[in-house]
């Protein structure tokens, strides 16, 4: 099957200039720009524990795979360059499944400028599984780490969290436009990012353990998306649960010096940045109350047991809500 595959992508892929060699030989080469670093990232979904077949597009499936991977490099400030692909296909209709599965994987490689430079096929007495390495690159000393924030940097979220199982979750926007307009503007330094893989608490949880701080969240000024009330008319959470805890939003944590923020303050609507909290020397996320600060617990989904992707938890699955955030009743 390899050959004649590969025969039809090769066809299908389209080339971008940094990749001076791509399908076809022992290994690409691809051409990086000067002063810049690369940055890697893999992924793998695997049927059965991210996925079934049987209930999501294959091309969804493709689709995700690609961008879950491109969020990671927005989450570095990278700009793209070359994905390598390996799948692991059934036997069962292998042909079909993977002309399917590079459906999803070619359009999001068009509409995210990214080439698909190489990968590997191969056919096994098991789930389909689809592993993708992203390439990209940053000016060189300018990766956007978990580990910068610093006590008074400005906190803030890329866009509206909460209720991605509605429906965003098949097709995940990485927010490779964000990182286009912030590396536009002259001067500005994103002291430290990441991405909502797994729910925003979770998430700002880990960049602040990375960066030895903690953080006091506006829950009031958290930009709540529409699904999260849908999803909590039907799990008697409230959307700000959902905003907090769900997973797969994609959408960038950033950590920004106060002065740069404010020079932010005018293109912030086009950017679709809400400020969203402040970062402190004292370590744990917290929430302002009526008592003063509260501690807030990170939610989330943890990745590797299950994750929150095409698999829709079912009603009252507990997965879905072992871990929905509640606030400490104790003040600090
Ligand atoms: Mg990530």
């Amino acid at each position: 099957m390899e050959q004649s595959f590969l025969a039809w992508l090769k066809g299908r892929v389209r080339g971008l200039p940094a990749v001076a060699v791509g399908i076809g030989d022992d290994a690409a080469v691809i051409d990086l720009q000067p002063g810049c670093q690369l940055i890697a990232t893999t992924d793998e979904i695997i049927e059965g524990v991210d996925f079934l077949i049987e209930r999501h597009a294959a091309a969804d499936i493709g689709f995700k795979a690609m961008a879950i991977n491109l969020s990671d490099l927005a989450a570095m400030g990278a700009t793209p360059t070359a994905a390598l692909v390996t799948l692991s296909l059934p036997a069962e209709r292998s042909t079909e499944i993977a002309a399917a599965v590079y459906e999803g994987i070619l359009e999001a490689a068009q509409r995210f400028q990214v080439a698909i430079a190489g990968g590997d096929l191969s056919i096994h007495d098991g789930a389909l599984a689809i592993s993708i390495t992203m390439l990209g690159q940053v000016p060189s000393g300018q990766a956007w780490l978990r580990s910068g924030a610093e006590e008074g940097d400005c906190l803030a979220v890329s866009g509206p969290l909460g209720g991605s199982l509605v429906g965003r979750h098949l097709r995940p926007l990485p927010r490779l436009d964000l990182v286009r307009a912030l590396r536009d503007q002259a001067g500005l330094r994103v002291h430290a990012a990441i991405d909502i893989s797994d729910g925003f608490s979770l998430d700002l949880d880990r960049l602040c353990a990375a960066s030895g701080v903690g953080a006091e969240v506006d829950t009031a000024a958290l930009p709540i998306h529409p699904d999260a009330v849908t999803r909590a008319a039907e799990s008697g959470r409230t959307p700000l649960e959902h905003a907090l805890g769900d997973g797969e939003d994609f959408e960038l944590i950033l950590a920004f010096a106060p002065d740069d923020w404010e020079r932010l303050s005018q293109p912030l609507g086009e950017l679709g940045l809400h400020r969203v909290g402040t970062f402190l020397g004292r370590t744990g996320l917290w929430s302002r109350g009526e008592r003063g600060l509260q501690r807030m617990l990170a939610s989330g989904y943890i990745h590797g047991g299950r994750r929150n992707g095409v698999l829709p938890p079912s009603r009252g699955d507990s997965s879905d809500s072992a871990e929905h955030p509640e606030p400490e009743v104790s003040g600090p």
